[in-house]
């Protein structure tokens, strides 16, 4: 799905945030890129992405070599195969879900209805179907990223680059973030999550770690998730 080659990102002012990584995430596999803050996980997670272009060394998506892509054949590539998950939701304010999802599928040449009815189904399926016609500030931050997952689902991408999806919800929300990214993994998108936490990391299926820019280890497990997912509705009569 993705291979990297000696890449590297180095910014103005000298830093090499990504300093020389090979990496190759086979397609239907889940990963986790762990590593402290700084370490250069958002700065791999946009070459990862083709949101920038590396220094050095060489990208390939699906079986396109990036260096050999126009800016616009790039920017064609990734709206077909990548969805985006961030950490701040990034849905648009005072806008009802059902049209911020729908709106994914805008450059896809899909028509305005059936925009809405896919994002419909996609709401469904992140749980969301009874909520359709609420704005982002009508909703909890959990619900808030289910939305924003919807939205980077709803072309039916086959990868989901994650940026710490969890990193600003409550325990419980994060849990049912992470069951569903586990979920979508099950039935077939390849997930990529950058997380600094250790227990959202072990519930996918390979972690690798960066430091310095670089990778210290990569270790497969299979996905053992260290602790069971709590019922977490018993305890609130409903959803986070
Ligand atoms: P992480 O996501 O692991 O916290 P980042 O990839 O954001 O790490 O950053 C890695 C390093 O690159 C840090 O030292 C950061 O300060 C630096 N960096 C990130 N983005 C830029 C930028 N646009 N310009 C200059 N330096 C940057
Ligand atoms: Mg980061």
């Amino acid at each position: 799905m993705i291979a990297l080659r000696d890449a590297e990102k180095a910014y103005s002012g000298g830093v090499r945030a990504v300093a020389g990584v090979s990496l190759t995430i086979e397609r239907g596999t889940s990963v986790a890129i762990v590593g402290r803050s700084g370490s250069g996980k958002s700065s791999l997670l946009n070459l990862l992405g083709t949101l920038d272009r590396p220094s050095a060394g060489e990208i390939s998506i699906d079986g396109h070599d990036i260096a050999r892509l126009s800016d616009g054949q790039l920017s064609a590539l990734r709206a077909r195969t990548i969805g985006f998950v961030f950490q701040r939701f990034h849905l648009p304010e005072g806008v009802p879900i059902l049209d911020a999802v729908a709106d994914g599928l805008l450059y896809r040449g899909v028509a305005g209805r059936e925009r809405r009815r896919r994002a419909a189904q996609t709401l469904e399926r992140v749980g969301l179907g009874h909520r359709l016609h609420h704005r982002p500030n009508e909703l909890s931050g959990g619900e808030q990223q289910r939305t924003a997952i919807a939205r980077a689902l709803v072309g039916e991408p086959p990868l989901l680059l994650a940026d710490e999806p969890t990193g600003n919800l409550d325990v419980a929300s994060g849990e049912v973030v992470m069951r569903l990214l586990r979920d979508l993994h099950a039935a077939g998108t390849t997930i990529v999550v950058i997380t600094h936490d250790r227990e959202v990391a072990v519930q996918l299926d390979r972690q690798v770690e960066i430091a310095d820019g670089r990778i210290v280890r990569d270790t497969t497990t299979g996905g053992a998730i260290a602790s069971p997912v709590r019922a977490t509705a018993s305890f609130s009569g409903g959803r986070p």
